[in-house]
């Protein structure tokens, strides 16, 4: 008989949602929103939806897998575990532990996804990527600004008289903070969307702002000249809480509000009116994960956050620099799953130039990859690099419960299950504060496993059995332990199907920073000239490249896709799915191209061949190509994006780049 069960969506989205799951014989039959779920109140998207097909998928991979003679053969899992942990051992022996590359990214939420890395610490420290492809350059921004990167909780922006949504289209990738901006707005907020295209976000704005893509920086600087020109700064916070406003004022005298609107795009009464509106107190900001995904990236975001202190809008309710929130995730003893003290031997990569450096590795080389959750061959950017360098190593492991890209480069493949077919809890650092749990009620078809099953398999192979010697249960109490001392618990958890966690509803409101100076830091004292902020524009520019810009003279942005988690879902689509090449109507009329043509669009990097289609009302000059498209479906676009780093290290330049477009047959 069916049974209906409370569970939770474990993609790596920004709403964390409660599901309810319809399960009938051991099968998922439907997944639903769960209505008593307190942030996400029963609407879930069709991403969550597709959790169904995903889990009952006849691609799903069923046995171990060995590539023998270019083929995939069905191996037992005792030969594939002998064999990877042999070679292991060899590896360790002869070239030292760091000749494993571990590469990594966070395809699902579940907390016991983190014990990966207790394996590899426990085999004595790999090498590991650092940074971000998404987040990573503003999280670091926001460290440098406020000493870490917090968020107001969802209710709060109730208390907002002006809501900004900068760079962010809640409306496909953030839905129950959509569904809050329409209660905003019928009790009379007014909402501004800034984007370089006219998304369904901009659909509800009062108004909606069309920037040049990278440019966000600036048109902050311009604002803040405007509220400064109007003396409508906040002078108390800036005297009592902020250290560094010289520079700032230094910084926003170098250029005048007429060269800000000729780069940035965007006239000058618009700018004018900004100020106004940032002064007209509380008005909160909401930027998005592609603003950063520039070389001026981590400089854009700490722009955009001085624009909210100057402002005096940090630590009121109805404000808010709004980013990330890594209260949530810093609820959790993560560091009890990883046992970081017990590696001997540590090497790092950054996770956007992982290509380059495997290639380039010496001392050692690397010898074996072995990737969790991602498919970087897909992801990664400068993707034909990715491959290349992953076929270079001896040996390549991905553990997947698909053959994905990266999975159909590899010497073994692990089959494990998906995220109903093993316990775990799940939780958000990017809006919401509230942790669900989600039980096992379906068993994994074939042979697929558990991740924590195979971590244990192999390490008893490799000596280190004992500190995997812990039921499901046990560690996720682990993770749980400074909670529990708070009274929250793994048992009311399960009970409950969520809970709320101990996070600051309203961030900075003593004004207490977690910086060096205890300030709000408009420069930041501990990075030298570094931590001073700057004019910086995109790399890949007309101001940076001239050259450059002159053969590629649009921008290209690869936007998070409608339905897809990143690359997870693209093979689950009913019809198999085309390259979708986006362009604005100025592209369109310019070079004579219509909805329907196939088109090629490259650079020195790479090219993609796809769809024409053309997006009302995007900004002049900006192509989109949704992320995540797999080699097969016409992908990956990251054949065109650069590996670059943003200006603080932590984050990709995804969106800095330049391309060409042109009708082919
Ligand atoms: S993908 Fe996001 S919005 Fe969709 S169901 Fe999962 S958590 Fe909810």
């Amino acid at each position: 008989m069916a049974e209906v069960i409370k569970s939770a969506c474990p993609l790596n989205c920004w709403d964390s949602c409660g599901l309810l799951v319809t399960v009938d014989n051991n099968k998922v039959v439907k997944v639903e929103g769960d209505p008593s779920h307190p942030i996400t109140k029963g609407k879930i998207c069709g991403r969550g939806r597709m959790l169904e097909t995903r889990t009952n998928s006849p691609e799903r991979i069923l046995y171990p897998l060995k590539k023998v003679n270019g083929e995939f053969k069905q191996i037992s899992w005792e030969q594939a575990l002998d064999e990877i942990s042999h070679k292991m051992m060899e590896i360790k022996e002869q070239h030292g532990s760091t000749a494993v590359l571990h590469s990594h990214d966070y395809s699902n939420n579940g907390i016991l996804k983190n014990l990966d890395q207790r394996f590899f610490n426990m085999y004595g420290g790999v090498t590991e990527l650092y940074g971000s492809l998404c987040w990573g350059a503003g999280i670091e921004a926001q460290k440098w600004d406020f000493g870490d990167a917090y968020g107001h909780e969802p209710e709060d922006v109730l208390e907002s008289k002006n809501i900004i949504i900068w760079g962010r289209n809640v409306a496909r990738t953030n839905m129950h903070f959509y569904e809050k901006l329409l209660e905003a707005k019928k009790n009379g907020a007014k909402i501004y969307v800034i984007d370089p295209m006219f998304n369904a976000t901009a659909k509800i704005a009062d108004e909606y702002i069309s920037i040049k893509p990278g440019m966000d920086g600036l048109l902050a600087v311009g604002i803040i000249k405007e509220i400064l020109r109007l003396g409508m700064e906040d002078r108390n916070f800036i005297l009592h809480h902020s250290q560094g406003f010289e520079d700032l004022e230094n910084l926003v005298d170098g250029i005048s509000l007429e060269e800000i609107s000729e780069m940035t795009e965007v006239p000058i009464e618009i700018i004018r009116s900004f100020a106004n509106i940032y002064a007209d107190k509380p008005t909160s900001t909401f930027m998005g994960l592609g603003l950063q995904r520039y070389k001026n990236g981590g400089n854009t975001i700490r722009l955009i956050d001085a624009l909210v202190a100057v402002s005096g809008n940090i630590g009121i309710s109805g404000g808010g620099a709004n980013y990330a929130n890594l209260q949530v995730g810093q609820s959790f003893d993560v560091a009890n799953l990883t046992m970081s003290d017990r590696r001997s031997s540590h090497r790092q990569f950054s996770i956007m130039r992982q290509a380059e450096e495997v290639l380039a590795a010496v001392d050692p080389i690397i010898e074996m990859i072995i990737v969790t959750c991602g498919n970087p061959l897909t992801q990664v950017p400068d993707s034909t690099l990715v491959e290349k360098a992953f076929s270079s190593v001896s040996t390549l492991v991905v553990i997947d419960q698909f053959m994905t890209d990266t999975a159909a480069l590899a010497d073994y493949v692990l089959p494990t299950g998906t995220s109903f077919e093993e316990e775990d809890i799940y939780y958000s650092s990017m809006y919401h504060h509230y942790v669900n749990y989600g039980p096992k009620f379906v068993s994994a078809p074939g042979e697929a496993k558990s991740d924590l099953w195979i971590w244990t398999q192999l390490a008893q192979r490799l000596g280190f059995g004992d500190v995997f010697n812990s039921s499901r249960e046990q560690l996720l109490n682990l993770s749980l332990q400074s909670l529990a001392e708070k009274g929250k618990t793994l048992v009311e958890l399960k009970e409950r199907g969520t809970l709320e966690l101990p996070v600051k509803y309203v961030p900075w409101h003593d004004f207490k920073f977690k910086t060096a100076s205890g300030k709000y830091e408009f420069t930041t004292m501990d990075k030298g000239e570094e931590g001073k902020l700057t004019l910086a524009v995109p790399e890949e520019s007309k101001w940076n490249n001239p050259e450059l810009a002159e053969n590629y003279p649009y921008s290209l942005l690869t936007i998070h896709p409608l339905r897809s988690n990143h690359s997870q879902n693209y093979h689950l689509y009913s019809k198999a799915p085309q390259l979708k090449i986006e362009v604005s109507e100025d592209i369109a009329a310019s070079k004579n191209l219509k909805t329907g043509d196939y088109v090629r669009v490259w650079n020195d990097r790479g090219e993609v061949k796809g769809q024409l289609s053309i997006l009302p009302k995007a900004h002049p000059n900006t192509i989109n190509i949704d992320e995540g498209i797999w080699k097969k479906f016409g992908g990956s676009v990251n054949a065109l994006t650069s590996s670059r780093e943003s200006d603080n290290g932590l984050g990709s330049t995804l969106y800095d780049c330049l391309v060409n477009i042109e009708k082919i047959n």
